[in-house]
């Protein structure tokens, strides 16, 4: 059972290529369609003092001042506000997926690409690794799993998990708790949709397979929409092969009680008018499966 982290604050209107910025209102109008009576709760904002668990502190404060460019390229304001919700709606689902023992969908996208002191690709902060240290830190959970299941390689969240190695102090220690699995890693254009849905389904047996209590485990499931075969920057998966993807997932979480937050990630099938049915289409499929899996 799923339930959402979502208010406005988490919605900025900027122009790009990516609709990443105005997707979490467009998903939830969708969602509340479909499941009118969907448990909507609100995120809490995160801190500079957070953000920088996970990245170099001036460029977090470059940012967020509008002097450095966020990963849209921009220094656009009203991105800049938006970012301590999107990323608090992540760090919002880890934590109370893990108090709840439950699933919780922070429809966010926007933070593989970011490294410790640089945006990209639409990426500003990285809202798994900010989530995942937040956790750790708080003795949440005693292991978290990154399952990123876009269709680009996660090199900002490998960079800053390189860069918190040993000499940093204690996060450090935190990072050997942190597991990463990386679809882009693995997989390019043309690669086998078969050997990448087995691939989840290891990736799923050895989260399962991991000593920790199940209760103390947290996924972090990045369930990005450009892995579809049609997406202009994708993909691998026919839509019903998305829909096998989410069901491995949220058959592993749901059949063992494994705490749960995942997000949205890239998407980039967009209609001349700018609208986005595809990518809703995909994103109310993975939410389905998590409600019924
Ligand atoms: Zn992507």
């Amino acid at each position: 059972m799923s339930q959402v982290v979502f208010d406005e604050r988490m919605v900025a209107a900027t122009r790009s290529f990516s609709p990443s910025s105005r997707k979490p209102g467009l998903v939830m109008q969708d969602w509340l369609q479909h499941w009118p009576s969907l448990n909507v709760v609100a995120p809490r904002m995160v801190a500079r003092k957070h953000l920088a668990q996970a990245h170099d502190p001036e460029y977090v404060d470059g940012v967020l001042d509008c002097s450095i460019p966020n990963g849209f390229g921009n220094t656009d304001p009203d991105v800049a506000r938006s970012l301590p919700w999107t990323v608090g709606a992540m760090v919002t689902a880890a934590v109370l997926a893990l108090r709840e023992t439950t699933t919780y969908c922070a429809p966010v996208s926007g933070f593989h690409h970011a490294y410790w002191s640089r945006g990209g690709g639409y990426c500003t902060f990285n809202g798994l690794m900010v989530a995942a240290l937040h956790v750790l830190k708080q003795n949440l959970a005693d292991q978290v799993f990154i399952l990123d299941c876009d269709f680009h390689y996660g090199d900002g969240t490998e960079d800053i998990l390189q860069h918190v190695q040993p000499g940093q102090g204690p996060v450090h220690r935190l990072t050997r708790r942190i597991h990463h699995f990386t679809a882009g890693e693995h997989f390019g254009r043309g690669a086998s949709s078969a050997e990448f849905l087995g691939w989840v389904g290891d990736a799923m047996f050895s989260i399962k397979r991991h000593p920790a209590d199940m209760r103390r485990k947290l996924v972090l499931y990045q369930a990005g929409a450009d892995q579809h075969v049609d997406d202009p920057l994708g993909g691998l998966l026919t839509t019903g092969e998305l829909q096998r993807r989410d069901n491995i997932v949220f058959r592993y979480i749901n059949a063992y009680g494994i705490p749960c937050a995942w997000n949205l990630a890239g998407g980039y099938q967009q209609e001349p008018d700018g609208s986005i049915p595809k990518v809703l289409e995909i994103h109310r499929n993975t939410m389905n499966e998590s409600l019924s899996a």
